[in-house]
């Protein structure tokens, strides 16, 4: 059986390393608010290229306390449009709307999955505020464009990291392109902790210090409240176990690139659509995701060799029944592709002889 993710084995590479931090941590007496938090946020700040890094409970919060401080910060109010992808994770979309902001969900370029500049520009209406850009799958949005974009009409870019930690443009990385960045730290990610974390990271010294205080139950002395903030941390001892993995992760990043090459060269299959990769060295990897017009008779044919794959996602936002108002909204693309989308298997314990099965199990596929 080849699985699609095995959590035990991907982190069993740094076991003693990551008891040795638990005990640390144990030892320490000190869960929250400590050392390893702060030295975290400042080697994953310096990761990314940013001045700063605010440490929060998981990648939904990130989003979520950053439009939440702008509002704080006077930058937003109730009802301004948030621009985003329709075909991203539901988290995305969901910071939004708790913030009582409007998602306008646009169009991805199906060809590399993310937001297309065009159709972003064509969304822009006087209460836009804000350019919401995902970075899918491990690849970043065409931030050139979009930054050039949200600067012609003074908007505010958020991205949304989740599934690029370390991918870049130009030696620029995810998380360093937008006035603030939330990435997730989900075991299952590229840099995933042992249960939940998040982060934001952002150049904007107020905003990181808003944040931080909206995390903290609104606080920025304790026992006075400035906001009505929530409870939203990273534990000291899942940072203890991320700062073990930043230190693998860019050779982590080098081992799923071999693994990607090897099935962009090697799958030849007219039934079977690869990923397109304008910027090929500044992916990651999160997902690696091919399309096909006969997706549950391939996912099949996988399944019965033992090669188990994954939908990202199912269901777009706008055909959920927690969007219905956004059901009478059509939109094709986004709707062909979570119809043909098939995720297979990637990570860094998937084995050279493993892909070399998954090849030739894809490139084998037929219709009957
Ligand atoms: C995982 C993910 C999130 C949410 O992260 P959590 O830590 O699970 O809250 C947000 N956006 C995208 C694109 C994701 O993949």
């Amino acid at each position: 059986m080849i699985n699609f993710l095995d959590l035990k084995k991907i982190n069993e590479r740094y076991t003693l390393e990551l008891k040795e931090a638990c005990a640390r941590v144990i030892d320490s007496g000190w869960y929250i608010g400590g050392k390893e938090l702060s030295s975290f946020e400042q080697e994953f700040a310096k990761y990314c290229g940013t001045q700063y890094c605010v440490g929060v409970a998981n990648g939904l919060d990130a989003l979520t306390l950053t439009l939440r401080a702008w509002k704080e910060m006077g930058k937003l109010s109730d009802g301004d449009e948030v621009i985003v992808p329709a075909n991203t994770y539901i988290a995305s979309i969901l910071a939004i709307s708790e913030n009582r902001l409007t998602p306008i969900l646009v169009e991805p370029d199906p060809e590399t999955y993310n937001i297309s500049a065009e159709c972003v520009e064509k969304a822009i209406t006087p209460r836009t505020k804000v350019i919401l850009a995902v970075h899918l799958y491990g690849q970043l949005a065409d931030m050139p464009a979009l930054c050039n974009i949200a600067q012609k009409h003074n908007l505010l870019v958020l991205e949304d990291s989740a599934q690029s930690h370390g991918a870049s443009i130009e030696g620029r990385k995810a998380g360093n392109w937008g006035h603030a960045s939330g990435f997730s730290f989900y075991p299952g990610k590229n840099l995933g902790a042992l249960g939940d974390a998040g982060a934001v990271t952002t150049n904007d010294q107020e905003l990181a210090s808003v944040i931080r205080a909206l995390g903290n139950y609104g606080s920025y002395k304790k026992y006075e409240n400035q906001h009505r903030g929530v409870n939203s941390r990273l534990d000291e001892i899942q940072a203890a176990m991320l700062r073990v993995k930043l230190n693998y992760i860019d050779s982590e990043i080098i081992e799923r690139r071999k693994l990607a090459n090897v099935y962009i060269e090697e799958i030849k299959n007219d039934l079977i659509q690869l990923p397109s990769v304008p910027r090929q060295e500044q992916h990651v990897w999160h997902l690696f995701v091919v399309q096909t017009d006969h997706r549950e008779s391939l996912k099949s044919h996988l399944d019965a060799h033992g090669i188990q794959t994954l939908i990202h996602y199912p269901i777009p936002a706008h055909k959920q029944n927690a969007y219905k108002e956004l059901a009478s909204h059509s939109y094709p693309l986004t709707e062909a592709i979570h119809q043909r989308v098939l995720s297979i298997p990637l990570n860094i314990e998937t084995t050279a002889e493993e892909a070399e099965t998954i090849v030739k199990c894809l490139n084998n596929f037929q219709t009957k």
